[in-house]
């Protein structure tokens, strides 16, 4: 049996990011992903928006972990060469809304520490986007978009330059929790960990049960996309997103570009039984043509194709409800961490929520396995996978 300090089980773009975070000088880091990849579920289905923190309630873990992730993924993106652009994004109003929504989201954005919103007349709009149709918008300067595929690869390289073991195509199946060490098995070995990490995306509810967590359901939630093809795709060179619903967390079929050069439509919002069932029962092409005339009136129904699509890890069954991150030690399993419940915006908080998880496998491992030297050695990593723009 492998005795290891910390065991993180998945592969997305969380924990790639805690398997970084996290290692120290002295410590063992094993990453089991049950794919022969890393990230081929929800980390490369989305948007790919590098959201500001505009939406999410103040004080939640959302609002707080989108604003610090946003600024980390920057400089990672741009330290890494992990495509990415700094675009901005407009929230557009239409005949019908109240504008004034658009001042209260801009103070919502403003509780969360989001000072850079401005608001916009249609002529602001049309300078920065002319063949968007709207009354007034938002204009958040901090938004961007990012290639989710090489957002993946870069964390992979930067888990392995600090040595972490990342083991592809190894589920894990059982678990055995002791009060010392947690034993598992996974496809290929047993492992037994000081601590673990429970970065399960969709099955972070079957892995909490087999590690002795606490009990919580994720509701797969399935987004849909359609994308723009020919000249259309010329039609707008950033985000541009409808009013949101008043109440939950569905942001509104919304215009992405995409960092090589396509243009998604997307995401829809269904609940479903199957976690894994991206195809049964697709929208058809139609059902995309209104919501995207809506923003630009030019495209037509031949512009439109059917695009990909992605599954929410969700903590609750209600669309219309807001529920946060889970992130903290387990009130059960005293070696567990847990880090689920991430759906959007959790490609955009990856490092911050990384950063939080470092912390606390710090504590549960108490440090003693790295040695009296952890310190300096840490900062310097911590440097390497956080850059600073120089000002911190
Ligand atoms: C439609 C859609 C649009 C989105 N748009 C955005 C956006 O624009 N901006 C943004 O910031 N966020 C967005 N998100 C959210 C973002 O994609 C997720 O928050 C993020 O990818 C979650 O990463 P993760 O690592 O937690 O999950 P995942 O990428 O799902 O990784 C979890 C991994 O765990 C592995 N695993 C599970 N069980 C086991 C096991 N027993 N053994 C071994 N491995 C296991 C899985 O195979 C998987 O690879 C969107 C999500 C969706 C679905």
């Amino acid at each position: 049996m492998e005795e290891i300090d910390l065991l993180i089980v998945g592969g997305g773009v969380v924990g790639l990011a805690c398997a970084s975070a996290a290692a120290r000088p002295g410590r063992t880091v094993c990453l089991l992903e049950r794919h022969p990849r890393f990230g081929i579920e929800t980390s490369t289905h989305n948007s790919g928006v590098i959201h500001a923190g505009i939406y999410y309630p103040p004080g939640s873990l959302k609002a707080a972990l989108s604003v610090e992730g946003k600024e980390a993924l920057y400089r990672f993106c741009a330290r890494y060469e992990v495509p990415h652009r700094r675009c901005g994004k407009l929230i557009v109003a239409g005949p019908d809304d109240d504008i004034a929504s658009l001042e209260t989201l801009q103070a919502r954005a403003r509780a969360n520490g989001v000072e850079d919103l401005a608001l916009l007349d249609e002529a602001g709009l049309k300078r920065l986007e002319p063949h968007v149709r709207g009354s007034a918008a938002l204009w958040s300067p901090s938004t961007g978009i990012v290639e989710a595929e090489a957002l993946v690869r870069a964390l992979r390289d930067a888990a392995e330059r600090v040595d972490a073991a990342l083991l592809p195509a190894s589920e894990l199946l059982e678990a055995k929790p002791g009060s010392e060490r947690i034993e598992v098995r996974t496809t290929a070995e047993r492992i037994a960990a000081r601590a673990v990490v429970n970065a399960a995306g969709l099955d972070a509810d079957v892995v909490s049960e087999m590690l002795g967590g606490q009990r919580f359901r994720i509701y797969p939630c399935r987004g849909e996309y359609a994308e723009l093809i020919g000249p259309s795709q010329q039609l707008v060179s950033r985000p541009v997103y409808p009013m949101p619903a008043p109440t939950g967390e569905h942001l509104g079929i919304h215009v992405t570009p995409t960092t090589w050069g396509g243009v998604t439509i997307g995401p829809t919002i269904h609940y479903q039984d199957d976690k894994q069932d991206h195809e049964r029962d697709r929208l058809p092409v139609e059902a995309f043509v209104e919501s995207t005339r809506q923003l630009l009136p030019e495209v037509r129904p031949g512009d439109l194709r059917i695009g990909s699509t992605g599954i929410r890890a969700k903590l609750s069954e209600d669309p219309g409800a807001f529920s946060d991150f889970l992130i903290g030690l387990d009130p059960h399993q005293p070696r567990l961490i847990q880090a689920a419940g991430i759906d959007s915006p959790g490609l955009t908080a990856c490092l911050a929520i990384a950063r939080r998880v470092g912390m606390l496998a710090d504590e549960v491992l108490d440090d003693v396995a790295a040695g009296p030297d952890r310190h300096s050695p840490q900062e310097e990593r911590h440097h390497v996978f956080f850059p600073t723009d120089g000002k911190e």
